[in-house]
Parts: structure tokens; C-alpha cells; sequence
């Protein structure tokens, strides 16, 4: 089976009643799955003040919302950082004033013929395994095949990707990512995982990118920990984008997988609405650090049909990060990237807090640094070459 839910599972979906006194570790998580909610009227009587969308949003877009999701939303205030996030807004309609795509970050290009593997930089490859995730982001940088029939992944696409990671000794680390590799049942991700290690011994690092683990963290279970220490996975890269994401039960299955000694990292977008506030990213960051996940990158919305209104500009990304550097744990404070267009690849955003200055005297150039407060120095020894004479015998 690729993939991976039991689709004869019956969709029985939760009332407001029976959310308010639902516990997700009850029933498996492939039953959590078949209950999602994939239209906005399921929610009527589940949340207050809905939005009552356009049919046309799902020509682009799917909907699909955990239970577990649903019951973190707040029932009232549409502008809740959770329903943001995956509940289909009008903005997705109107027509931005710039180009938007599907594939903004050129995927496709440097995708190598008859497999999933994307290929740009050296090294290392993303394998795109899954079309699938257990809650869709509005925001999805990869809506063009996520959700999508024609975005499913197929069997000997899987197996030709193998092939040519295999046959490619310099590939050193493999990212596996989607959609979510962790929508694939224990018995799939064991045989891909297993085949890559068997045949691509070359490769040094493997890792995986899930939301899943956030979306229902009960799909982390001490079987596929074993399996993905089996297979030696070294790192989980987990994407949360508010602190409201990071609750108890996922606080409980993030320290399985540090267990099975995983490393765990942290990725989140900057959205507009939901994140782009100092106190919510110091908050986020912090919380993130304390269960031992390091933050990694934070994301600028890419600029993908249906998302423009979560774009932050540059310039308050800039502000964001300076508001992080020097106020919060040093590890706690990610790098910002833009994922330039057209397969550019990942750019960072980082203020300058040192330049060098031509003197006025004209007598060469000093270096003022800037510190975290805005109070600056010069370093006069910075802006100097002191490489020292070549010696001779
Ligand atoms: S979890 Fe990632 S791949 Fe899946 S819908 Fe959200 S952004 Fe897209």
C-alpha cells in the first residue's frame, strides 16, 4: 500500500460536544485522520463566526483539518493564530499585485526525470515522498502537487528515486519531505527508509521534515521511533508557526523521539497575522528550545497563489530578527531565509550590525559594530590587514 490511510475507514466527524471531550491518544491515528474536516460547513456549529467561503477556493486548494487542530482553535475570534492557518479565507481569491505560482521556488525544474527527487544543490537532494499531510497549511509552498491527484507520488517514482541517490556517490543528505513522510504507515516508511540505507550506504545524513508530528502528534509512537532509529534518522526537522501549537501531548512525543536519539529542529513561516510580532516569536522560540527542538529557519511566505496576504515585507522580517538577537538564548534564534524565486535557493535575511567606513580623513577605513541595544563602537583594528610578512629563509 503507498498510501496511507485505510480509506473504507468511516469519516465520523466530532461535534462541538464531543471535541470538547475528545482525547486524541482514544483512537489510533489513522482514525483521527479519516475525521478530518475537509469543508468549511463541517465546521458550522464547531466554530463561531465562520467565513463562508467561495466554492472556487477548493478548485486551488483543498481543506483538510485535524481534530486535533480544530480543538486548539479558539471557537469565537476568527483572527485565532490556529484558524488563520488552515481555514480558507477570501484574500485566497483576489488577485495580488504581483506574480504568484505554484512551483515559486522552481522545484520542478531541478526535479531529475522519471523520479521525486529534487536535486539543486550539491550534495544533498530533497525526496518528495508523499503528496499527502494530515492538515493542509493555507500558506502550502507546495500546493502545486500537495493534495493534488497529479501531485501523488508514485510507487517506482519512489524506487527510481532510490535508484539514482544510490548511483550518486556524492549525495551526503537526503531530506525526505512532501506532503509528509509521516502519513505513510510504519511498514512503508520502514521499506523506503531501509532500501535508502541498504542501497546508498554513502549517504551521511538523513533526515525528515514533518508537520504531522505537530498536526497529531499521537502518529509518533514508540514503533515507529524504533523504526526510525532503526534506520538511523538523525534529524526531525517539526514546523510550528505559534506558540499555541506546542501543547502538552506534543511536549510527551517530541521527547520520544529524542529518545531514540533524533535530533530535532525547528521550522516556522513568518506569516502575517499569526507570527509577525516580536513576543509571539520570542515566546515560540523559547518554548521550542525548552523541550530541546533548536529553530532553524524562519520561513518568508513564499509568494504562491492563495498566500499573498500572509507575506510580511522584508523589512519587519528584518525588525523581527532584531528583536530576537541578543534578547533571547543564542540557540533559540533562527536563521530568516527567503527562498528566492525561479530556484535561487535559500537566501538569508540578516540586518548588518557591523560596516566598515571610509575615515574622513581620508586615511583608509575604521569598522563600527552595533550591539543588540543599538549602541555602537568602532573597532578600528577590524577595518585593518594585519597579515604579517612572509618570512625567508
Ligand atoms: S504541512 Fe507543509 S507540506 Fe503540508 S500543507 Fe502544510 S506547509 Fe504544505
Amino acid at each position: 500500500m503507498l498510501q496511507q490511510v485505510d480509506s473504507n475507514l468511516h469519516k465520523k466527524l466530532l461535534t462541538r460536544e464531543e471535541l470538547d471531550a475528545y482525547d486524541p491518544e482514544s483512537e489510533s491515528w489513522q482514525k483521527q485522520f479519516a475525521r478530518r474536516y475537509t469543508h468549511h460547513s463541517e465546521l458550522t456549529g464547531v466554530l463561531n463566526n465562520l467565513e463562508n467561503v467561495n466554492e472556487t477556493v477548493y478548485n486551488k486548494f483543498a481543506i483538510a483539518i485535524s481534530p486535533t487542530m480544530v480543538k486548539l482553535m479558539d471557537r469565537d475570534d476568527p483572527n485565532c493564530p490556529i484558524r488563520l492557518q488552515y481555514l480558507p479565507s477570501h484574500h485566497e481569491e483576489s488577485k495580488p499585485g504581483f506574480a504568484t505560482s505554484l512551483d515559486q521556488l522552481g522545484e520542478e525544474g531541478d526535479t531529475i526525470a522519471g523520479t521525486s527527487v529534487v536535486h539543486r544543490y550539491p550534495r544533498r537532494v530533497l525526496f518528495l515522498v508523499s503528496n499527502t499531510c494530515s492538515t493542509l497549511c493555507r500558506f502550502c509552498t507546495r500546493k502545486r502537487m500537495v493534495s493534488q491527484p497529479a501531485g501523488t507520488v508514485a510507487k517506482d517514482q519512489i524506487e527510481a528515486s532510490i535508484d539514482y541517490i544510490a548511483g550518486n556517490q556524492d549525495i551526503e543528505d537526503v531530506l525526505l519531505s512532501g506532503g509528509d513522510p509521516l502519513t505513510f504507515t510504519d511498514e512503508r516508511l520502514d521499506h523506503i527508509l531501509g532500501e535508502l540505507r541498504r542501497r546508498a550506504p554513502h549517504v551521511r545524513f538523513l533526515r525528515i521534515g514533518s508537520r504531522m508530528v505537530v498536526q497529531m502528534p499521537t502518529r509518533v509512537t514508540p514503533e515507529l521511533c524504533a523504526m526510525l532509529e532503526k534506520h538511523r534518522v538523525q534529524m526531525i526537522n517539526i514546523h510550528i508557526d505559534h506558540p499555541k501549537e506546542i501543547t502538552p501531548l506534543l511536549r510527551e512525543r517530541v521527547k520520544l523521539i529524542q529518545k531514540a536519539g533524533i535530533m530535532m529542529g525547528l521550522q516556522t513561516v513568518c506569516l502575517k497575522g499569526v507570527n509577525d510580532s516580536v513576543e509571539v516569536m520570542r515566546e515560540l522560540f523559547m518554548q521550542s528550545i525548552e523541550m530541546g527542538v533548536r529553530p532553524y529557519y524562519v520561513y518568508s511566505t513564499d509568494m504562491v497563489e492563495g498566500a499573498h496576504h500572509f507575506i510580511v515585507p522584508h523589512r519587519r522580517m528584518l525588525e523581527l530578527y532584531e528583536g530576537l538577537r541578543g534578547w533571547i538564548s543564542g540557540p533559540a534564534v533562527p536563521t530568516f531565509i527567503v527562498d528566492g524565486m525561479g530556484g535561487l535557493g535559500k537566501l538569508p535575511i540578516i540586518p548588518s550590525y557591523v560596516r566598515e567606513e571610509a575615515r574622513p580623513d581620508g586615511s583608509g577605513t575604521t569598522v563600527k559594530c552595533r550591539n543588540y541595544k543599538g549602541m555602537t563602537v568602532e573597532m578600528p583594528g577590524l577595518g585593518q590587514d594585519f597579515s604579517l610578512p612572509t618570512q625567508s629563509n
